[in-house]
């Protein structure tokens, strides 16, 4: 029959200055199930290294070690996590608990990692410290507990998943006698109960107490008895059922979340520093997706309402073409043609001049444009005083003028009401009939003085041309004006023989200020993801410290049995529990900044939108992960005798 625990010619050494120091030199040892040994030895001479390998923590450099007759150099990290956690129990001499956790929660880690659902673990932690005396002190830290206390809190840790071999560092190496004979008979009770106990000490009185005494000095055994045991079978307790693999998960994931949240709660005022990188990257894209998102619906509203179902026709080929046998091509014939068309709503020449406008002494030059009585309409503008002309002023070539507000002020500062005056259009006296609003745009208002006459009378009376600047179509609700244009322009080729004119549609500068706004907010993201960037290199920093930090946490973690996995999924959650808080402050103060600027930019209709919720979330999440990455991979591989090293 195989003993339990079976080391052959087991050797450690550690690189040093010059070559390797050897610390264990050939280890040969058999642990019958049930033993209870003490290793001895001074301070120096490699008992703590044997326990390690003992105990699956650490690995020989040479020599093989067979667990219940398994050859352990075959276990790959997350079965050698799953020995340590389901049949060692360690106990140090400086107890290591977790300090940021009570009695009961440091008994249950082991558990934790074993997926023992939350309410079992529990009952099974109050159990085993009620066992070892501490009923009444389940509740407290680390830090309120005596030495002893403490020991017994390891002890019942130890114990969490069963414990079947217990090995016991130097357990009361840090203790008062008292509290050391408490421990020891504790251990010698678990031994009769069918524990195997391995201790290591220093101390004779303590390995007096232990059934067989192997004595170590410098990496090798000066004497070592043979095995005692009984040859009993075990009467271990069996350890808790494990939960299916979901609960595991689930509670792994928890218990991820309540170490995340208390690791950030010890450390508020850093917490707060490493989130204000986020904060500030996550209120950025957020603002630019609620604030550009409102700037770009207000650029095309502001395009629309000049219309776009509107097409133009000009003569030549293109803008600034100054061919002049084609500068006539669009007639009044043209017009009329137009407008009998069942696509379209209303049709409005446009011929246009320069001239100058004068009233009593006053003198400007003002664009003069004469239109039908169509081009108001057409153009969505409204009246501050009286109104367009009509069809018979039209007819009549009559001499009335709109003017806009601009040409308003200019003639008339002190005059309110201008309806009824006469100007002078060029050497035309014309009288006012009506005064068109300002149209107020993202773009400003201009500041070019606008006169509007009938078409006719400008043709007739002041220019004397018989040909059309523009003609500018208002196509019927309902038709697509990418079908009118065709309709238009194969109209137009019919009827001059040849294509001396061309179109445009405002559906193109519709799209083009959509371009330009999408290139715009496409570069205030990638400012925004840059300060995102910055944020989370933050992150990563701090999370790198804080592994450090927590080394020994993270040790402790994995020698009662999380898996390197474990490891990683614990403090990648941290990083993106940070990320997510930042970011929910974040969109809070991004909404902030949306409504104070809603109150300076009137008119901007700034909303919450789920967009930027959901582009916040997900910003944050992807920061975290990415950025907890590196400090999380790195915290899982560590080893654990390194990590415990550390104090
Ligand atoms: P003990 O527990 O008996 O006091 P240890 O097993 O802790 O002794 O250490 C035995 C020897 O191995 C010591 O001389 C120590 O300096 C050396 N040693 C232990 N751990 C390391 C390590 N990680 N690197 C280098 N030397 C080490
Ligand atoms: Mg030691």
């Amino acid at each position: 029959m195989s003993a339990l625990l079976e080391l052959n010619d087991i050797r450690r050494s550690y690189p040093s200055g010059d070559g390797d120091v050897e610390v264990l030199k050939g280890i040969t040892l058999r642990v019958e199930a049930g033993e209870m040994v003490a290793i001895v030895g001074s301070s120096g001479s490699g008992k703590s290294t044997l326990m390690n390998i003992i105990g699956c923590l650490d690995k020989p450099t040479s020599g093989s070690y067979r667990v219940a007759g398994v050859d352990v150099a075959q276990l790959n990290s997350d079965e050698l996590a799953r020995l340590r956690r389901e049949h060692f129990g360690f106990i140090f001499q400086r107890y290591h608990l977790l300090s940021h956790l009570n009695a009961s929660q440091n008994v249950e880690v082991p558990a934790v990692y074993a997926g023992i659902p939350l309410a079992e673990r529990h009952k099974r932690a109050q159990a085993l410290l009620a066992r070892l005396g501490l009923d009444a002190r389940t509740g407290y830290r680390p830090s309120q507990l005596s030495g002893g206390q403490q020991q017994r809190v390891s002890i019942a840790r130890a114990l969490m998943n069963g414990g079947e071999v217990i090995l016991a560092d130097e357990p009361t190496g840090a203790l008062d006698t008292h509290s050391g004979e408490e421990v020891m008979s504790t251990l010698k009770d678990l031994c009769a109960r069918g524990h195997t106990v391995i201790i290591v000490t220093h101390d004779p009185d303590v390995a007096a107490q232990a059934g067989r005494i192997i004595e170590i000095r410098d990496g090798e055994l000066i004497s070592n008895p043979p095995p005692q045991g009984n040859g009993a079978q075990s009467t271990l307790e069996t350890p808790a059922q494990k939960g299916a693999s979901w609960r595991q998960l689930v509670s792994g994931f928890r218990e991820a979340l309540t170490m995340a949240w208390l690791a950030m709660a010890a450390n508020k005022m850093r917490t707060l520093l490493t989130m204000l990188g986020i904060i500030i990257g996550i209120a950025s894209v957020a603002s630019i997706v609620i604030v550009g998102d409102a700037a770009q619906q207000m650029v095309l509203q502001d395009i629309r309402s000049i219309g776009t179902n509107t097409i133009d026709v000009y003569p030549g080929k293109d803008f600034g073409d100054d061919d002049p046998s084609t500068q006539q091509a669009l007639k009044n014939d043209d017009l009329t043609a137009i407008a009998s068309q069942p696509w379209v709503h209303s049709a409005t020449p446009s011929v246009s001049k320069n001239l100058r406008l004068r009233y009593g002494n006053r003198d400007a030059a003002a664009s003069v444009n004469g239109v039908s009585g169509q081009y108001f309409n057409v153009y969505g503008m409204d009246f501050s005083q009286g109104g367009p002309f009509n069809e018979e002023q039209l007819q009549s070539r009559a001499q009335v003028a709109v003017i806009d507000e601009n040409t308003r002020r200019q003639l008339f500062p002190d005059k309110l009401n201008v309806v009824g005056e006469v100007v002078l259009v060029g050497n035309m006296p014309a009288t006012i009939i009506g005064v068109a609003k300002d149209k107020q745009s993202m773009f400003g208002s201009s500041k070019v003085l606008r006169v509007w006459l009938p078409w006719s009378t400008v043709a007739g009376r002041i220019s004397g041309q018989s040909w059309l600047n523009t003609i500018t179509v208002r196509v019927k609700d309902g038709y697509e004006s990418a079908e009118a244009e065709k309709q238009l322009t194969r109209l137009l080729e019919l009827r001059h023989g040849k294509r001396d004119f061309f179109t445009y549609n405002m559906d193109e500068l519709l799209k083009t200020a959509e371009r330009t706004t999408r290139t715009l907010q496409l570069f205030l993201t990638l400012v925004a993801v840059i300060s995102l960037l910055v944020g989370g290199i933050g992150v990563m920093n701090i999370m790198l410290v804080s592994v450090t930090e927590r080394t020994r946490e993270i040790g402790i973690r994995m020698a009662v049995g999380a898996r390197a996995s474990d490891v990683l999924q614990q403090f990648l959650i941290e990083a993106v529990l940070v990320c997510l808080v930042g970011g929910a402050i974040g969109v809070m103060l991004s909404l902030l900044i949306a409504f104070a600027l809603q109150l300076v930019l009137t008119g901007w209709s700034i909303g919450f939108s789920p967009l930027a919720l959901l582009t916040a979330f997900i910003c944050s999440t992807l920061t975290g992960v990415l950025f907890g990455w590196l400090p999380a991979r790195s915290a899982s591989r560590l080893n654990p005798i390194d990590a415990l090293a550390r104090e």
